[in-house]
């Protein structure tokens, strides 16, 4: 069934990706961006995660020119990485607002449309580092791990009105994100992944596209990894 989708952060990497994906399956596809220009081949919206009033807007001007959006994918980031003795507060609230804050305002707003059609997807892209915990990562691992918190307790709140919530936790996927990387620390990173490799942008939305699916109907309050076997299902 085509239904009318959002993704936000996604003029590039995953986000990007599901975009893509969810418009082959022929979903009607906005892809919000909040900088450089707009993705080419989809409708667009500009939004910054961090300012309510920016995510508020993007959905009035969405609903207005193409109407309720069904399936949700928060999936802008951002990494701030640094040892602990040395990250700033700003470095840890600046990603928790991004990241968690930043789902928050997308899933609330988004809540408002889905609770008038009694039906809809929130999926938020967490991380595998969210269970395993990351060195370097304080800021990032907290901000993911409150995600499925968050997504959790969305799916107790309105599920009974057939709307599903949960979090896709990829490992490491081959974006700008991971390309800061020197090549000893990914092998390091491979190795330590038991497929022996990071993902593609592609196998995330892939699975992205499922739990948008009717398919996916009875899939709430899930925490799906996507991650070579990093987390061990966690
Ligand atoms: P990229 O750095 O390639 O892209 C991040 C996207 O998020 C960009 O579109 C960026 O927009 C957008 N973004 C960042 N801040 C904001 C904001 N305040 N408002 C709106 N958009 C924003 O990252 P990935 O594609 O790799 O990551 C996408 C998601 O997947 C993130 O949530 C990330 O944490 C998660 N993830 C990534 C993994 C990886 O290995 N790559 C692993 C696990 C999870 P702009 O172009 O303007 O900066």
């Amino acid at each position: 069934m085509a239904s009318l989708a959002l993704v936000t952060g996604a003029n590039r990497g995953i986000g990007l990706a599901i975009a893509h994906a969810l418009k082959a399956d022929g979903h009607s596809v906005v892809a919000a961006y909040r900088s450089g220009p707009a993705p080419e081949g989809l409708q667009s919206v500009l939004m910054d995660v961090t300012s309510t009033q920016s995510v508020d807007e993007a959905f009035d001007s969405i609903e207005a020119q193409w109407g309720i959006p069904e399936i949700i994918v928060a999936n802008a980031g951002i990494t701030k990485d640094g040892l602990v003795m040395r990250m700033l507060d700003s470095d840890f609230e600046s990603v928790i607002d991004a990241n968690l804050t930043g789902a928050f305002r997308v899933a609330r707003r988004a809540s408002m449309g889905l609770l008038k059609l009694k039906r809809g997807r929130l999926i938020f892209v967490g991380s595998v580092v969210a269970a395993t915990g990351a060195a370097g990562q304080v800021n990032y691992a907290a901000s993911k791990s409150g995600l499925v918190g968050m997504a959790r307790s969305f799916a107790r709140e309105i599920g009974s009105r057939g709307i599903t919530s949960n979090v896709i936790a990829p490992g490491f996927v081959e974006t700008d994100m991971t390309s800061k990387l020197d090549e000893k620390r990914r092998k390091e990173i491979s190795s330590s992944i038991p497929l022996g490799r990071f993902c593609s942008a592609s196998e995330i939305a892939d699975v992205v596209r499922f739990i948008a699916s009717p398919e996916a109907a009875y899939i709430t309050g899930a925490v799906i990894p996507v991650d070579g076997g990093l987390g061990m299902g966690h």
